[in-house]
Order: structure tokens, then C-alpha cells, then sequence
């Protein structure tokens, strides 16, 4: 495989852009493999790229029904950050964001990771005070936050509504280590990374069926045939129920709803952050892409489906959004909107675990916050699979959580999953 270098992209103009290797190969699939992970998202290609980086463990396949980075990995708004508080989530999302950090170079792939800071909108002094517990633990936990008083932020971000906003803006709260990155390229770099490794990803392959002997998975029934896995780990994202009636494991705390997501037309130059703003119902977070398109979402359309297409009135809802806080953009053009399936838990918590089938895994529960997960879900994945027990990070990401009063209720928003963002 080419090593990607300033060197390399020198070469290959000379020869005229005729040797570049293939990112990764398309393998027919093998009769059995030690450790099968179903999904080729952004968490199941990290998974089995940690699998065969950090712990050399044999032969390994991704399965995915369509082309790989086809569903949420492709669809996201890209937002990086660690900004959480509750012990469990805290550790996780910092890990991943060390992860990030270093994540171009360690898949030799630019995966154009840019910290161009996270800021959240305050609103109230009430909301300040909760963003002051919130960002100071994370001071206190090794991660950074600051807040911002509003002569502070009119400065960074002069076009805010600061006149005449119906909830008037009083500071922020920033981390300025979060950012976005460009989610195909993370997608593919992981991708490219796990095939050097010996990993197969078999796409165009779905899975239709899960057969189980005492007490253990043996194969997957897929769209090209029984495939043999000594291990298989589900990472599925909005399709884990399925997968998991599939294994007749019953029903999981889990449902599957859509988020849309919307780009503009390409303007100048307008926002180097990533804004969000949520009170009074709203909420909404918006940034701007390299080619410079407004690339913003907002709240789930609140209905299950396993549909990747949202309905109007959100389209509504967000654009509304987008005007009260930036009025700038009330005439710019919208270009695309879409969606895709997320798999919200009861308290907005994943799960990172063993299942009641001895070499059954489950990655799943991302909510809307997947994306900036996936590298420390697929480390933390890799090493149960690998290793048959949890890493202290991941030991609260359990699916018995709830019958033991330890759920991560981030937001305080109850057991009703279209409340988790
Ligand atoms: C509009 C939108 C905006 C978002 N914004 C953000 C954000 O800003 N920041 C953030 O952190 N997160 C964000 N997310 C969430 C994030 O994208 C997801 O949580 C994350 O991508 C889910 O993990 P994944 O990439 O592995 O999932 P996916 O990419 O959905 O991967 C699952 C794969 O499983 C495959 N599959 C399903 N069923 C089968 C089967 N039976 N057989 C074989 N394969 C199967 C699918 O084809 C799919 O490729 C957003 C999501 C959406 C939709």
C-alpha cells in the first residue's frame, strides 16, 4: 500500500497519477472467520482496525449491506468534542478526543480534523451556572473549557443576533480542542488502515439471519452466503434492533429515530466555529465546510422509522433556528437535506458490552453523538472483543444499567429516547 506523503503526491503527478494503489481490496467472502463485525460505519471499521493494530486477532471481516460509510458515517454534521460531565461518559469522550488528535497521522490518511473550537450559547444566568459545573469539571478532569462573556464572543463571532434575539444571548461556553473533520475521509482512512492490517470488508452483504447452538452465535446467514464467525460484534447503529430480534434476543432499550441534516449553497468565509444553540424548545448547531457550505442540523423528527428520509416541519424548525440566530443567512439557499436512522437509549448513554450470548458483542445506543465517539468505541470495542472483559472506561456502558439505577442521563432528559441528543 502507498504511504501517503508530500513525496508521494510528487511522484505520481510525474507519472500522471497512474500508480496510487487501491484504498482497500474487495475481497470474496471466507467460509468462517475468527471475529466477524457486522457494520462497516465509522465503529465497526475502527473496531476492526484496533482489533488487528492493538491486538493481532486473527482473521477478521466487516460486513456491511450497502458500501461502506453508506449510513450515519456519511451523513453526519461532524461535530468533535468532550464536553461531558457524567462520570462514565467523561473518561470516554476524552479518550476519543485524545484519539482524534492524532488520528491523521496514525492512519496515515487526512481525515482534516480541525479544533476550531465547540461553542454553546448561554442564555440565561441559570444555564451559565450549569455550564460553569459543567466545563469546570472538565477543567478538573484534564480535558479544557472556558466561558466566554459576551463582549468576549461578539468579538470571535460578530454576526450572532445580539439586537434583537427573542432569547438573548449572554456569553458561551467553548472547548476549544472540538472542532469537526471531514467524516468520509474518516470513514475511508479507517477502512484503508484495517485492509493493510489483513482485515477483509465485505460489502454488499447483508445480514439476514443469526444461527445460534448453545448458547453461542456459529454463523451469520448474509445476502452471499453462511459465513462462520468464532466472534461477532454488532455495530449497526439505527439497525441494532433488528440484528438483535435476528440473534431472538428479544427487545433492546433502544429506538430507532431519524436526524436530518442540511447544507447550504457555498458562501465566503462566515463561521470558524462550531455554534449550538438550544433553549425554549429550540435546538440547533451549525458550522461551516472547507468548501463553504452552511452545514446545520437540529432535533430528531420524532418518530421511529428505519426510513433515511425526514419530513417538512423540521425542515422548518431548523431553518427558523438558523435565521433567529444568524438573521444573515435568511437568504441563502438551501442545497441538500437527508437523514439518517440513530439508535437512541433510554438515558442517551451507548452501549459498549458483552451480550447474553457467550461470544456475542454489542456497539450500539450512539444517539446523535456517534461521530466523535468512533475512534474510542472502536479501541474500547476491539479490546472487549479481544480480551473478553471491559476497560474501567466502558464498564458503565452495559445494558443491565438500568435494572441496576446506574444510567448516564447526560441531560437530565428521562427515559424517553427522542429527548437524547
Ligand atoms: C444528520 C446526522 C447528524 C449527526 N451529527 C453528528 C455530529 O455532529 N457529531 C456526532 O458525534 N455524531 C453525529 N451524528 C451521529 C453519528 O453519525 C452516528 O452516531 C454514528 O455514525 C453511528 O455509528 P456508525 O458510523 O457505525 O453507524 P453507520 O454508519 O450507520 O453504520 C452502520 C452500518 O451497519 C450497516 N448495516 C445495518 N444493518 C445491516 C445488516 N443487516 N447487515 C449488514 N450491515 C448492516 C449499515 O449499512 C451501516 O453502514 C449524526 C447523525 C446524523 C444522521
Amino acid at each position: 500500500m502507498t504511504r501517503y506523503s508530500a513525496w508521494a503526491v510528487f511522484r505520481n503527478g510525474l507519472s500522471g497519477q497512474k500508480h496510487w494503489d487501491r484504498q482497500w481490496r474487495d475481497p470474496e467472502p471466507a467460509a468462517a472467520y475468527d471475529i466477524v463485525i457486522v457494520g462497516a460505519g465509522l465503529h465497526g471499521l475502527a473496531t476492526a482496525y484496533y482489533l488487528a493494530r492493538n491486538h493481532g486477532a486473527g482473521s477478521i471481516a466487516v460486513l456491511d449491506k450497502g458500501w461502506l460509510g453508506g449510513g450515519n458515517a456519511g451523513r453526519n454534521t461532524t461535530i468533535v468534542r468532550s464536553n461531558y460531565m457524567m462520570p462514565g461518559n467523561r473518561q470516554f469522550y476524552e479518550h476519543s478526543l485524545r484519539l482524534w488528535e492524532g488520528l491523521s497521522h496514525e492512519l496515515n490518511y487526512n481525515v482534516m480534523f480541525s479544533q476550531r473550537c465547540h461553542v454553546t450559547l448561554l442564555h440565561s444566568p441559570a444555564a451559565r451556572d450549569a455550564a460553569a459545573r459543567r466545563y469546570n469539571t472538565m477543567l478538573l478532569t484534564g480535558s479544557d473549557g472556558e466561558l466566554w462573556d459576551l463582549p468576549t464572543l461578539k468579538k470571535e463571532i460578530p454576526h450572532l443576533n445580539y439586537d434583537n434575539a427573542r432569547f438573548p444571548i449572554l456569553g458561551a461556553a467553548v472547548q476549544r480542542r472540538a472542532g469537526n473533520a471531514r467524516h468520509d475521509a474518516v470513514a475511508w482512512g479507517y477502512a484503508r488502515g484495517a485492509d493493510s492490517l489483513g482485515v477483509d470488508i465485505i460489502q454488499n452483504c447483508e445480514v439476514t439471519g443469526v444461527r445460534r447452538e448453545n448458547g453461542r452465535v456459529v454463523a451469520l446467514e448474509t445476502s452471499r452466503g453462511s459465513i462462520g464467525a468464532g466472534k461477532v460484534g454488532f455495530a449497526v447503529a439505527g439497525n441494532t434492533s433488528r440484528l438483535w430480534q435476528m440473534a431472538d434476543l428479544g427487545k433492546l432499550p433502544i429506538e430507532t429515530h431519524k436526524l436530518q441534516a442540511f447544507v447550504s449553497e457555498p458562501i465566503k468565509p462566515l463561521l470558524d466555529h462550531v455554534v449550538v444553540f438550544g433553549v425554549g424548545g429550540a435546538h440547533f448547531y451549525i458550522s461551516q465546510s472547507d468548501k463553504g457550505g452552511m452545514v446545520f442540523g437540529g432535533d430528531l423528527d420524532w418518530y421511529r422509522s428505519y426510513a433515511q428520509r425526514g419530513n417538512l416541519p423540521i425542515v422548518q424548525d431548523v431553518c427558523e433556528c438558523a435565521t433567529s440566530i444568524l438573521p444573515c443567512l435568511g437568504r441563502v439557499r438551501l442545497l441538500r437535506h437527508w437523514a439518517g436512522v440513530m439508535d437512541m437509549s433510554m438515558d442517551g448513554s451507548p452501549f459498549i458490552c458483552k451480550t447474553p450470548l457467550e461470544n456475542l458483542y454489542l456497539n450500539a445506543g450512539w444517539n446523535y453523538g456517534g461521530f466523535k465517539a468512533s475512534p474510542a468505541s472502536g479501541w474500547y470495542f476491539a479490546d472487549l472483543i479481544a480480551n473478553d472483559r471491559p476497560a474501567a472506561d466502558i464498564q458503565h456502558f452495559t445494558l443491565d444499567r438500568f435494572q441496576r439505577g446506574v444510567i448516564i442521563d447526560e441531560r437530565g432528559a428521562g427515559p424517553d429516547p427522542k429527548l437524547h441528543g
